[in-house]
């Protein structure tokens, strides 16, 4: 039987938290609230207390801590510049867009170096990044993208490789070549944030959960059994953030889903390979990612439904029927020795997309902040965010506060049923793409369009 949803395997693998920390009761005063108890709110409470242990900095969570993306990813450690290089560059220039592919491919030591430090044991393993293409459309793509990352300053990290060198990796039948990008890791994300919030509450924040923010304004956060007033309300929600009024259409909730194997037996994964437990993708349009697990089962990634109209959430993470086969079919293809094996658990999520693609952190003149719209690559951005954020709340002006997308504002989502229209329409060219191109079609031109649908280019 796979279950389904209950947040996430993650938690199936230690255990959902049986009891909920106190919930805020009456009004009440800190120096920094924090809304949304997920790696982004945790690691700004870790940094701030780590620059001024006297700050009082509160955390108020609406589920648990980790309920959200951050206990639900597919632990890609991956430190990678997911965005339109090119759309910060038009404001800030390239020098400073360079700067910030150095600063997020630091956020990996960052993270491993905390972990350390606080006794975070997350399985973490540090481990190259592995982009299969499986068609000739792929390769191209492929070899574009290492040709733009090594533009951007990424060439002391990012090659191709050929198939058979693909193959004494892990056996994909498909593979025709392989990016890789080293100085990543694979972590339990669930673990992870967990031991987080462990370690900022050692150091004194104070986190409350079961407690619904139902409104931010300027010095304050308002829930249904209190008001915490503070001068500074940092806004840490991604994905969740259309369910707060004023924010609706900031940022579109997309969703991703996962499925996890049972462990496989030795001698499937000796015909698998994957000792270097490499964090792995491919390169579709529609493109899925996995790990191989602590314990040796595989996770899938991919997209499901795309968009819920109306920014409608999942419920505790619960995938539909088709996404979980849609999963199971990439699982089959990529990894046909896991055919028979049991698919134990499957769940989704979402993240948060904003109008231009580009992910944003930043503090306004009226004492509210944010981090988030990291587009699915929020692991390593969330701690790059955390320390950015830690330093414009206390007023710090610092390398990072100054790069580009410190305080960069984006316009909205149009209202329903464009939203809805746009991105299924663009996951919808993507299939096409996606299908045309294993038939040995060239590159497809349809998802370039279905991405300016989008303005996703
Ligand atoms: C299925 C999936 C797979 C992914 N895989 C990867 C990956 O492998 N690598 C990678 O880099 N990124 C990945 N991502 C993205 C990454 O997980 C997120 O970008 C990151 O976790 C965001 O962290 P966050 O703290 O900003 O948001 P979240 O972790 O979503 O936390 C937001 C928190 O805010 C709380 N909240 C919401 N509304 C309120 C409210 N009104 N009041 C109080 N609290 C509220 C929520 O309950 C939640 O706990 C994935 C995302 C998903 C969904």
């Amino acid at each position: 039987m796979t279950t389904l949803g209950d947040v996430s395997f993650w938690y199936s693998d230690i255990g959902l938290p049986r009891t909920r920390r106190p919930a805020l009761s009456g009004d009440a005063e800190a120096d920094v609230v924090i809304v949304g108890a997920g790696y982004t709110g945790l690691w700004t409470a870790y940094y701030l207390k780590a620059l001024d242990p006297g700050l009082r900095v509160t955390v108020l969570e609406k589920h648990f801590a980790g309920y959200g993306a951050s206990g639900r990813n597919g632990g890609w450690l991956s430190g990678g510049f997911a965005w339109n290089h090119e759309r910060y560059a038009e404001m800030a220039g390239a020098p400073a867009v360079r700067r910030m592919v150095q600063a997020m491919m630091g956020t990996v030591d960052e993270v491993i170096a905390v972990a350390e430090a606080e006794g975070i044991d997350a399985d973490i393993r540090r481990c190259d990044e592995l982009m299969v293409a499986t068609n000739d459309a792929q390769r191209q793509r492929l070899s574009d993208e290492v040709k733009h990352r090594a533009k951007w300053g990424e060439q002391g990290r990012v090659f191709s490789i050929d198939a058979d060198a693909v193959s004494e990796r892990v056996r994909i039948p498909e593979a025709k070549g392989g990016m890789i990008v080293t100085g990543t890791a694979r972590i339990q994300p669930a673990k992870l944030v967990r031991g987080l919030a462990e370690a900022v509450e050692r150091r004194g924040v104070t986190i409350h959960e079961g407690t619904e923010v139902t409104r931010i304004v300027s010095g304050a956060a308002h829930t249904a059994t209190g008001i915490l007033r503070a001068p500074v309300v940092l806004r840490c929600t991604e994905g969740f953030t259309a369910t707060l009024p004023g924010y609706r259409r900031t940022w579109l909730p997309l969703n991703s889903a996962q499925i996890a194997t049972e462990p496989l037996a030795p001698e499937i994964w000796e015909r698998i390979g994957w000792d270097g437990h490499e964090i792995l993708g491919d390169f579709d349009h529609t493109y899925c990612y996995c790990q191989r697990t602590r314990e040796g089962r595989i996770t899938v990634g991919a997209r499901g439904v795309p968009y819920r109209f109306g920014s409608q959430l999942d419920r505790d993470g619960t995938p539909d029927a088709e996404t979980v086969r849609r999963l199971t079919a990439i699982l089959h293809r990529h990894f046909p020795a896991a055919r028979k094996a049991r698919i134990d658990h499957a769940w989704c999520g979402v993240l948060g997309v904003p109008r231009d693609w580009c992910a944003t952190v930043g503090l306004g003149a009226d004492g509210i902040g944010w981090a988030g719209g990291y587009v699915g690559v929020g692991v390593s951005t969330s701690n790059l965010a955390g320390r950015t954020l830690a330093d414009l709340a206390l007023g710090r002006r610092t390398e990072l506060t100054g790069l580009p997308w410190v305080n960069r504002r984006v316009r909205e989502w149009e209202p329903e049923p464009l939203r809805w229209l746009g991105v299924h329409g663009m996951y919808r060219l993507y299939d096409i793409a996606d299908r045309r191109e294993r038939a040995g079609g060239p590159p497809s031109a349809l998802a370039r369009f279905g991405n300016r649908l989008t303005g996703r280019e």
